[in-house]
């Protein structure tokens, strides 16, 4: 399967988080490397499916960051960068490693919800900034 391409090499490591879902690390050396913001969106986002079903449950459910005492916070700040900033479309420079994901807000048509409380985490408004980038076609095969 070319998945994402012709693939000339691949690993992969498999880790059980907290919340329960396998986390897969894959690493896929491809024929043709991908360079381009626009090559990246038909495979990894970083938003809340605006659809409600089974896809956007999973977002919502193992795809979004809370942050955490033991986990990420830092002197008050987030060690993994959220909430990120919003981005109306995603963007890769040349000199970047990794390209920026489109993360809109409500007003550039993105999503946002009233989270309730859980446990000892307070009620919240989660919208995209809270979203980890993910392959979202690999997403919707795994469901
Ligand atoms: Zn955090």
């Amino acid at each position: 399967m070319e998945f994402f391409g012709k693939a000339v090499a691949h690993i992969y490591a498999i880790e059980l988080q907290k919340r329960g879902l396998p986390r897969a690390h894959i690493r896929i050396v491809l024929d043709t490397k991908i360079t381009t913001a626009a090559q990246v969106d038909p495979f990894v986002r970083a938003e809340v499916p605006p659809t409600f079903g089974r896809l956007q449950h999973i977002v919502l459910k193992q795809m979004t960051h809370r942050c955490d005492k033991d986990r990420c916070l830092q002197d008050g700040a987030c060690s993994k960068g959220f909430p990120h900033a919003f981005e109306p479309e995603t963007t890769w420079k040349e000199d970047d490693k990794h390209p920026t994901y489109r993360r809109r807000s409500l007003q550039q048509g993105g999503f946002v919800m009233w989270q309730v409380a859980a446990g000892s985490r307070p009620a919240r408004w989660l919208d995209n900034s809270w979203v980890t980038s993910g392959w979202f076609r690999t997403t919707r095969i795994a469901t």
